[in-house]
C-alpha cells in the first residue's frame, strides 16, 4: 500500500541549505574539471573515446544516436552546463494549497512504520541548444537529487531554435522555428514561436527548461491537468524533442533563422 503525497515535511524546512553542505561531493558542480577528468576511468567505449580525445564534439555523439551512459562524457563535451531543480512537490496547505517544493514526498506504509521516499526532477542545459531532464527517487533528499542530476545529463538532447514568428522575422535563434506539441499523461502543451521581447509565456517550471535550452521568447498553450507538474514538465520536454524531428526544407533554414544545437 502506498499513499501518495502524504506530507510529513515540516513547514519551516528549507530544502536547499542543509543539503548542499551535507555532502562534499557535488555531482553538478565541477570545481576542478581537470583532476576529475584525470581521475575518471571510462567504462564504456564511448567514454574511452571521449577521454582519449577521439570524440571532441557532443554533436558527434548525439547525431549518431549513441546512448550516453556516463555523465563525464556530457561534462567534458559541454563545459558550460547549468543545472536546476524543478518544483514538482507540493505541500498540502490548509487553505488552497501549500508552497511548491523541489521534492515530492511519498510514503510507504510498512510494519516498521512509514518509510518516506523523495522524488525530484532536475533540468540541465547550456542555454545554447542542449537540454536534458531527469528524475531521481530515493529514501533521502541528497541521493534523490544526485540521481536526478545524473539522469538529466544522460538524457541530454539537442534542440533547434529559430524565429518562426511572422511578426518578427529577425532570423535569429531567440525562439523556435515552428510550433511543436508535446504530451505526457493527460497534459498537452503547445509551444509557439513568438517575436523578440515576448519573454517566456509559459508555466514557471517550463520556463526553467526553456531558459536553459537557450530560448528567450515563446508562447504556449496547455491542456489537461497541468497541476501535475511532473507531466507538464515531461510534456514540455517532449515538445522540445520534436524540434529535431520535423524536417525543414533547405530553403527555409535561413528564413526561419534555424540554429541547431551547437556549442560555443
Ligand atoms: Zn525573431
Amino acid at each position: 500500500m502506498e499513499e501518495e503525497n502524504k506530507k510529513i515535511e515540516s513547514e519551516t524546512e528549507n530544502e536547499e541549505a542543509p543539503i548542499t553542505e551535507s555532502k562534499g561531493k557535488d555531482v553538478s558542480g565541477s570545481e576542478a574539471p581537470k583532476s576529475a577528468f584525470e581521475e575518471w576511468i571510462p567504462k564504456t567505449e564511448l567514454g574511452r573515446k571521449v577521454k582519449n580525445g577521439g570524440i571532441l564534439d557532443i554533436n558527434t555523439v548525439l547525431d549518431e544516436g549513441k546512448k550516453i551512459k556516463e555523465t563525464e562524457i556530457v561534462d567534458i563535451l559541454i563545459s558550460d552546463l547549468e543545472t536546476d531543480l524543478l518544483l514538482i512537490g507540493q505541500a498540502k496547505g490548509k487553505f488552497g494549497g501549500g508552497k511548491r517544493r523541489v521534492f515530492r514526498q511519498t510514503q510507504k506504509k510498512t510494519k516498521e512504520g512509514n518509510k518516506p521516499h523523495f522524488m525530484t526532477l532536475a533540468v540541465t542545459g547550456n542555454k545554447n541548444g542542449f537540454i536534458g531532464i531527469g528524475s531521481g527517487k530515493a529514501k533521502e533528499t541528497v541521493p534523490a537529487r544526485e540521481k536526478a542530476y545524473r539522469k538529466a545529463k544522460l538524457n541530454i538532447i539537442k534542440i533547434r531554435r529559430g524565429c518562426g514568428s511572422w511578426q518578427c522575422g529577425c532570423k535569429s535563434g531567440h525562439s523556435i522555428p515552428f510550433k511543436v506539441r508535446g504530451k505526457c499523461g493527460s497534459v498537452e502543451i503547445e509551444l509557439i514561436p513568438a517575436p523578440k521581447g515576448t519573454g517566456l509565456m509559459a508555466e514557471k517550471e517550463c520556463q526553467k527548461i526553456l531558459r536553459l535550452a537557450g530560448i528567450t521568447d515563446i508562447w504556449s498553450r496547455t491542456k489537461g491537468k497541468t497541476t501535475t507538474k511532473i507531466n507538464l514538465v515531461a510534456a514540455c520536454f517532449d515538445a522540445l524533442k520534436k524540434l529535431m524531428k520535423t524536417k525543414i526544407k533547405a530553403e527555409h533554414y535561413d528564413v526561419l533563422g534555424v540554429v541547431g544545437g551547437f556549442q560555443k
